[in-house]
């Protein structure tokens, strides 16, 4: 069965000159998608913007109407906490496509259309929590999603696994006393947005049901391999959950500055491989994408293009940006262990 990808122009539009998080991150996939022959390979799904009622699940009206004026009066920055996160005057549009274009994504794959699917869209969200936005995020398209499959498409537990290199503070936030969505996370410990320590681990039916894995400076390929095998994998299946979503970032790769890990494009295949194992052996293959981060370009569309190989079931990738020639950090077996231990594994 073929895979899906999601994308369009409005994806380009939510734009503000000179910040990291640009249209030119799609451009350059689409540029990579092109040269490297997949973009044959892959089947276009035309997004539908998401409801005010999907919405609704997960941010509070007042927020959404916000964006929504400050995209009316031409744009500007969010308020408090999100200052560093902007607003387009088609950021409103923009948005409300973004999450719904995960939807449609979400509900091709569900019934069958696909056997696995890939939202490229701008902006992401795994940073938006209920009532507000920031890291570059306005609304959260992955625990919309998440809501969806829950309220309106019968399943009953989801896995959503996070690999920015960012914690996915509003997604953690939104699902965190939910044991119906279990939320597993990788992040570089001591860059934004601070949070994701290993104790966080969910709260009142939630407890058990967020794991968090920070990461030092300088791990990569194998110690990411590791994390997936050891912790991932066990974890998801004691969990059976009947769907994976998966907030796709790209900023653990060796050439973005906005991380210091040592993630190679050859790596995103392997765990992406990981990631299609499971949903094989777990949920019928039901597995749905969505971009986050990732801001060196080269890396982050090669980056792509890999996880497409991994997703049509490829069994080699030939990376054309190479592994990282700074030195990865080694795995390290204690602290595998004590993440076992604190998450009940034998
Ligand atoms: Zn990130």
């Amino acid at each position: 069965m073929a895979t899906a990808y999601v994308s369009h122009p409005l994806y380009w539009a939510h734009n503000q000159p000179g910040h990291p998080e640009s249209p030119e991150r799609l451009e350059h996939i689409g540029m990579a998608l092109d040269a490297s022959g997949m973009r044959q390979r892959i089947q276009l799904l035309e997004p539908q913007p998401i409801s005010l009622d999907r919405l609704s699940r997960v941010h509070v009206p007042g927020y959404v109407q916000s964006i929504e004026q400050i995209a009316r009066r031409g744009g500007g920055g969010l308020m408090g906490r999100g200052d560093e996160t902007y607003v387009a005057p088609d950021s409103y549009e923009a948005m409300l496509l973004a999450s719904g274009g995960l939807d449609t994504a979400l509900e091709a794959v569900l019934r069958g259309d696909f056997k696995n699917a890939f939202a490229l869209v701008r902006p992401p969200g795994h940073h938006a929590f209920g009532n507000h936005g920031e890291g570059f995020c306005l609304i959260n398209n992955v625990a919309i999603a998440a809501a969806t499959a829950r309220h309106d498409l019968n399943i009953d537990r989801v896995l959503i696994v996070d690999f920015d290199v960012h914690h996915g503070n509003g997604t953690q936030a939104i699902f965190y006393d939910d044991p119906s969505v279990l939320f597993f996370s990788t992040q570089q410990w001591g860059i934004y947005p601070g949070t994701g320590h290993w104790s966080e681990t969910g709260r009142g039916k939630g407890a058990g049901y967020t794991v968090n894995v920070p990461l030092i400076a300088g791990w990569g390929d194998v110690m990411v391999a590791r994390i997936f095998d050891d912790l991932l994998t066990p974890i998801a299946r004691r969990f059976k959950p009947q769907l994976i979503l998966v907030s796709a970032g790209y900023d653990p790769h060796w050439t973005d500055r906005l991380g210091s890990m040592t993630v190679s494009d050859l790596g995103f295949f392997n765990l992406t491989r990981k990631l299609v194992a499971l949903s094989d052996e777990l949920c019928a293959g039901r597995l749905v994408l969505t971009l986050e981060g990732g801001y060196g370009l080269e890396g982050l569309a090669y980056g792509v293009v890999a996880t497409f190989a991994a997703l049509l079931g490829d069994e080699s990738f030939v990376d054309p940006v190479g592994p990282s020639p700074r030195a990865e950090r080694p795995a390290d077996e204690k602290y595998l262990d004590q993440l076992r231990a604190l998450h009940g594994l034998p």
